[in-house]
C-alpha cells in the first residue's frame, strides 16, 4: 500500500485488519515495514534541547511505534490516545496507582485481584493511602466508593473470572468525583475497551496474551485524558521502569498476529470449559452461556478470553492431572500459545481451594487439546 495522491486508505475497521496494521509508520520506500528495534540510551542532541527523542529513559522509537499500536486497538478512531509502555504490568499498574494516589486518598481496590496486590496495599498504607476492598462479583466495589479517590476494577478476574460492569461503576464513581482503571489484562483489548465504556484508563500486563508467545514482560497504559497521561509519563521517568527496546519491537511484531491467537486461544477455551462440563466442580469460564459472569460479561465484551478455571477434590487429584497432560505445560502466568495450567493454590494468596486449576487455552488443535485435558482427567483419577 502506498500513500499517494488520490489513493484512500481502506478503513480498518475489522479486528484483524487493525491488528495486522497496528502502529506502523507511514511507508517509506526502501525502509521496512516495523522499522527494528532502536538500541540507544541517548540520541544526537546539539544545541538547545528537544524532542521526540533526546534520552532513552523518557523516549524510545520503538515505544513510539508500539504505542500507537496499543492506542489504536484500546481506542479506535481517529484521535490518538495517550499510551505508555512499562517494564512489566505491574510497573504499569504501580504508575497509575502511584502517580494518582497522595497521602490522605482512598483507593478501593478488587479484594479478589491479582495477587500481587497485597503486597501493592501494604505499600500504599505505609505511604498513608487509605486502601478499601471488595469482590468484583456483583460489582460489590460500589459499596465502599463514598469519597475515594480512584477506583481499580479487575474484571474478568484473575483467577476467579468474576466479571464486573464497567459502565455502571464508572459511572457511580465519576459521580463521585473518582478516577475509574480497568486492569484489561484477560480480556486484551479485542476483548473488551475500558475507555468506550468509560474508564480513565486501561492498564494491562502485556506478558499475557497481547503479546502471547511466553517470552516477554511488558505492560502498558492507556489513557483517556492528557492531564492523568502526564502524571503517569512522570512517574515513568522517576522510577525507570522502562521496557527494552528488544522488548517492544517483539511485542509490536506479535500484535500482527493477535486476531489469529485470540480466535483459536478463546473457541479453545470454550471447548475445554464445555469438555469439562459436569467432570468438574467450580467450572468458570465467561463465554459458558451459564456462567454467573456471562451476562454482563456479553454486553461489555466481545470476546471472554483463553482462561478456564475449575476445581477438582483434591490437592493429589489436582497435582495427577496436571503431570498427566502431555500438551499443556505446567507453568504459570496465561495467555499464551502453548497452553498452560497450575494449581493456584501453591502460590497461597488467592482464596482458592487446594484442588483449583487455573488453565490457560493455547493455539493447539482444538480436538487434540480437548482429547488431551479429557484423557488426562480420565488417567488422574484413579
Ligand atoms: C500478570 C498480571 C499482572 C502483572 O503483570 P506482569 O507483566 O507479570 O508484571 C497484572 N494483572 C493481571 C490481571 C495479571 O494477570
Amino acid at each position: 500500500m502506498t500513500a499517494t495522491g488520490g489513493t484512500e486508505r481502506p478503513p480498518a475497521n475489522g479486528d484483524g485488519t487493525r491488528a495486522v496494521r497496528a502502529g506502523l509508520p507511514e511507508p517509506v520506500k526502501n525502509e521496512p515495514t516495523l522499522p527494528g528495534p532502536v538500541f540507544a540510551a541517548h540520541f544526537h542532541l546539539p544545541g538547545d534541547v528537544s524532542g521526540p527523542y533526546t534520552y532513552g529513559r523518557d523516549e524510545n522509537p520503538t515505544w513510539t511505534h508500539l504505542e500507537r499500536a496499543i492506542g489504536e486497538l484500546e481506542a479506535p478512531g481517529p484521535a490518538a490516545v495517550p499510551c505508555l509502555t512499562f517494564a512489566s504490568g505491574m510497573a504499569a499498574i504501580s504508575a497509575v496507582l502511584f502517580s494518582q494516589l497522595r497521602a490522605g486518598d482512598a483507593v478501593v481496590l478488587p479484594s479478589d485481584g491479582y495477587q500481587v496486590f497485597p503486597l501493592v496495599r501494604e505499600q500504599l498504607t505505609a505511604y498513608g493511602i487509605e486502601v478499601r476492598t471488595a469482590p468484583t462479583a456483583g460489582d460489590a466495589q460500589l459499596d465502599v466508593l463514598d469519597g475515594a479517590r480512584l477506583l481499580w476494577l479487575e474484571t474478568p478476574s484473575n483467577p476467579g473470572l468474576d466479571v464486573c460492569d464497567i459502565r455502571r461503576l464508572a459511572d457511580a464513581a465519576h459521580a463521585r468525583g473518582a478516577l475509574v482503571a480497568v486492569d484489561n489484562t484477560l480480556a486484551t483489548p479485542l476483548g473488551q475497551r475500558p475507555l468506550e465504556l468509560g474508564a480513565d484508563f486501561s492498564v494491562a500486563s502485556a506478558t499475557k496474551q497481547l503479546t502471547g508467545h511466553g517470552d516477554l514482560l511488558l505492560g502498558y497504559v492507556v489513557c483517556a485524558d492528557a492531564g492523568p497521561a502526564a502524571a503517569v509519563r512522570r512517574w515513568r521517568k522517576i522510577v525507570g521502569a522502562i521496557p527494552g527496546p528488544m522488548e517492544a519491537w517483539l511485542a509490536h511484531r506479535s500484535l500482527a498476529t493477535l486476531e489469529l491467537r485470540v480466535a483459536r486461544q478463546n473457541a479453545n477455551a470454550l471447548a475445554v470449559a464445555q469438555a469439562l462440563r459436569g467432570r468438574v466442580t467450580g467450572l468458570r469460564h465467561p463465554g459458558l452461556p451459564d456462567d454467573p459472569s456471562h451476562a454482563v460479561a456479553a454486553r461489555q465484551m466481545r470476546r471472554f478470553g483463553c482462561v478456564v478455571s475449575f476445581e477438582l477434590p483434591t490437592r493429589a487429584r489436582a497435582e495427577r492431572f496436571l503431570d498427566a497432560l502431555d500438551l499443556v505445560d505446567e507453568a504459570t502466568s496465561f495467555g499464551g500459545v502453548r497452553s498452560t495450567a497450575e494449581r493456584r493454590g501453591r502460590w497461597g494468596g488467592d482464596a482458592v481451594a487446594d484442588g483449583f486449576i487455573r488453565f490457560s487455552a493455547g493455539a493447539e488443535d482444538t480436538e487434540d487439546l480437548v482429547a488431551d485435558v479429557l484423557r488426562a482427567l480420565a488417567e488422574s483419577s484413579g
